[in-house]
């Protein structure tokens, strides 16, 4: 039985994750500080004498003895990461210094959920690894862009300089239930908007794109990339290459859920990017990994959550 600590445990993907490790048969250790989380999210565990809830904050030290560490603190939504910019950047960074320190001293395998967002706004498409990216460090996304390269350089630097055992995911769009109903995101507030009624809020003309993967899928990756041999670090790119665009999302959710709903647009945030698409070569190679649910099937999965929560 392996010890598994899961920081941003208790949010969307950290609490699918913490579940899925305790069905394969680990001890979870959760720790959150449900900035963007929610208790909610494990309460259902909590009955597991293998699982343990932890309330603390990433950019706080933090000493346990554990095998492997999945470092998942960081709010994901750009309305949550906006706002406390400075405090997002501390997580990314100083949690990443906090959890490597932590894995140096017991010498824990770590993963770091990195993202898409490394790539910015990119002018290479479809995403590949060997891309540098085109990000602007003084935009309204550089707190998340900024500080989850910021992370990655700490997490290759100590491989490297303390032979750290790292793993870095590059996270595309996910998303599936207990994604949070206010979270901001494209697709729970399109499916929120659609099932309430009200008005879809398309952000400039729609034409801009995103590659969406189911959360099942990301996680299989996720725990792949994690079970790799040491010389197998990263990072790669895991996400569902059928790209769409945030029109035709928004589309698909009013059909799917039978709405009467009506598309209305709203201003583009600064620096939206236009386009996303992984490049899944690594994955496939490495990880022997391809999503295998398709946007049509994860959104009627995600619409039927939403209907249990959503009035
Ligand atoms: P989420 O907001 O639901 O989960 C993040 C969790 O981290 C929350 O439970 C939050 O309370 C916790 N957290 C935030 N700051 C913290 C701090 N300082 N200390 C302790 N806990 C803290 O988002 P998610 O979609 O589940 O994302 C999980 C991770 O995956 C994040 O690191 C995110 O950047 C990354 N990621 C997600 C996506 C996606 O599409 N879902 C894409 C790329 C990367
Ligand atoms: N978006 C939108 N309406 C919304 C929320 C988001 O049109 O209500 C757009 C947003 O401008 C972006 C895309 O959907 O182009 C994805 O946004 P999200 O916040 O989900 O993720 P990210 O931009 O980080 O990929």
């Amino acid at each position: 039985m392996k010890k598994i600590l899961v920081t941003g445990g208790a949010g969307f993907l950290g609490s699918h994750l913490c579940e899925r490790l305790l069905n394969e048969g680990n001890e979870v250790v959760c720790l959150d500080n449900y900035f963007t989380g929610r208790k909610t999210n494990v309460v259902h565990l909590l009955d597991n004498p293998y699982f343990e809830l932890i309330r603390h904050d990433v950019t706080m030290p933090f000493f346990i003895e554990v095998d492997e560490i999945y470092n998942l603190a960081c709010p994901a939504s750009p309305v949550h990461y906006q706002y406390n910019p400075i405090k997002t950047v501390k997580t990314s960074v100083l949690g990443a210094v906090n959890m490597l320190g932590l894995a140096k001293r017991i010498k824990a395998k770590i993963l770091q959920a990195s993202t898409s967002e490394v790539y910015g706004d990119p002018q290479v498409h479809p995403q590949t690894e060997s891309y540098w990216g085109h990000v602007n460090p003084i935009g309204e996304r550089a707190c998340y862009d900024e500080g989850k390269r910021a992370a990655e350089t700490l997490f290759v630097n100590y491989h490297k300089q303390n032979n750290v055992r790292i793993k870095i995911i590059r996270i595309f769009n996910t998303y599936g239930p207990r994604m949070h109903p206010n979270d901001g995101r494209v697709v729970s507030n399109f499916i929120v908007q659609a099932l309430q009624g009200k008005d879809i809020t398309v952000y400039g003309d729609g034409s801009q794109s995103r590659s969406f993967c189911y959360y099942s899928d990301l996680l299989d990756g996720m725990i792949r990339l994690m079970n790799t041999g040491d010389d197998f670090t990263g990072p790669v790119n895991v996400g569902n290459p059928n790209e769409f665009t945030i029109l035709e999302l928004a589309k698909n959710v009013i059909r799917l859920t039978g709405s009467s709903s009506k598309i209305i647009t709203q201003p583009l945030p600064s620096d939206d990017p236009l386009q996303r698409q992984p490049d899944i070569s690594l994955a496939k190679s490495k990880l022997g990994w391809e999503p295998k649910i398709e946007l049509e099937e994860g959104l009627i999965r995600t619409i039927e959550y939403f209907k249990t929560i959503v009035k």
